[in-house]
């Protein structure tokens, strides 16, 4: 499309016109026949994309923050215990929403752009007796990935509920929630899902189910409580007419396309490409000289980077690589906010695209003044996406 920008920010991406096609058809009433079936084959498909066969799926309209909301309101009650392993933003997110349900917090942090080690997590875990402990997958403020798999298989020995933020890598980083002992893994569709924004999305395991019911306390929450919405997803996935509130069907509708489009590619294959896409523009911007928040690359996610801005260089640089086609996100994380830009590289995103934002990137840089050898980048990407 002429004119049209490249959107390689960490959400929302660049959508297939498949899904935006459902997104523009004809609205059908929500009890529809047409539309219970879409939504049954929706909930079956996030079972398979979550890697969770014994999960229970939930879709409802939202943002992302809805399904934290969602996740901590059905399992905290007031005065429980939660651990937040804090990687950046997005956990001090996930806390102030376990205090706002009563929660007492206590936090396992690690120096920005880090991450906490396996021994500082057990030894966390060791200090009390937590109801929840939470994870962000991929901080987005830092572009840091959490050493998932070790850090949730410790929380099923410790009798604790694992919530995992996925909403920066589920559907791209390797995340199998039921293999690695994650209760609850929630995301959103404007990211790796690849629908626009509007939906929370989430999978909760058999010991988040069973904690629930255990409660003793209402659900301090009335649009999110899991008592309202559980029947009504068992019963479009049993292909019944069910209401508590109304869904967003079109975009539930386009979630099936998404859902049905990742499963094709196959779990295996889409981690591997995401992590090759990463590598790629990892490659390229060391490669431009320019460091990177996260301390070491065997930490850093493959679903965005997060470049520093080189020595004389500020966020004037966006606007460069914009006016060359490409737009990318700037800082987020508070004490660094200036500091750095994120590069997303999730979904649809192809080589390509990849290329084509490594050379805004470079021409960006040109026009911002910055020295650099003209085409480095490009070769450092082309090299790992060849290969
Ligand atoms: C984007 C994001 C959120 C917030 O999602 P919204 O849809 O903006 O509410 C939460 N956690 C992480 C890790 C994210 O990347």
């Amino acid at each position: 499309m002429k004119g049209r920008k490249l959107l390689m920010i960490p959400g929302p991406i660049e959508f297939d016109p498949a899904v935006m096609e459902v997104m523009g058809a004809a609205t059908t009433s929500h009890v529809a026949p047409e539309f219970i079936e879409i939504f049954g084959q929706a909930l079956e498909r996030m079972r398979q994309v979550w890697l969770a066969s014994d999960g229970q799926p939930f879709a409802v309209a939202g943002s992302g923050t809805l399904a934290m909301d969602m996740a901590v309101a059905n399992l905290i009650e007031p005065g429980d215990r939660a651990l937040v392993i804090n990687t950046g933003f997005f956990s001090d997110r996930m806390a102030s929403i376990l205090e706002r349900y009563g929660a007492e917090v206590d936090h396992v942090r690690a120096p920005l752009g880090d991450r906490p080690s396996i021994e500082e997590v057990e030894a966390a875990l060791r200090r009390a007796n937590y109801k929840v402990m939470t994870i962000t997958h991929v901080d987005t403020s830092t572009g840091v990935l959490a050493d998932l798999e070790s850090w949730a298989k410790l929380s099923c020995q410790w009798e604790t509920l694992t919530i995992v933020d996925g909403v920066c890598s589920l559907a791209a980083e390797e995340l199998r929630q039921q293999d690695w002992c994650v209760d609850v893994a929630l995301t959103a569709s404007q990211k790796a899902v690849g629908v626009p924004p509007g939906l929370a999305l989430l999978v909760a395991g058999p010991r988040a189910l069973e904690a629930f019911r255990r409660r003793r306390r209402p659900v301090a929450n009335y649009y999110v409580d899991w008592n309202s919405w559980l029947p009504v997803m068992e019963a479009y996935e049993a292909r019944q007419r069910a209401y508590f509130a109304t869904p967003a069907t079109n975009l539930v509708a386009a979630l099936n396309v998404s859902l049905g489009q990742i499963l094709a590619e196959g779990m295996e294959a889409r981690f591997e490409r995401h992590c090759r896409m990463s590598r790629a523009v990892k490659a390229a911007v060391s490669a431009l000289g320019l460091d990177q928040v996260p301390a070491r690359d065997d930490i850093a996610a493959h679903t965005l980077t997060a470049p520093c801005y080189p020595e004389g260089v500020d966020s004037g640089l966006l606007g460069h690589v914009k006016a060359a086609g490409v737009i990318l996100a700037g800082g987020l994380h508070p004490d660094i906010k200036t500091e750095y830009f994120r590069i997303g590289h999730m979904g649809v995103t192809n080589f390509g695209d990849i290329l084509a934002t490594i050379g805004a990137l470079e021409q960006g840089l040109m026009a911002a003044g910055y020295d650099f050898e003209p085409g480095a980048g490009l070769a450092a990407a082309q090299a790992f996406l060849l290969d």
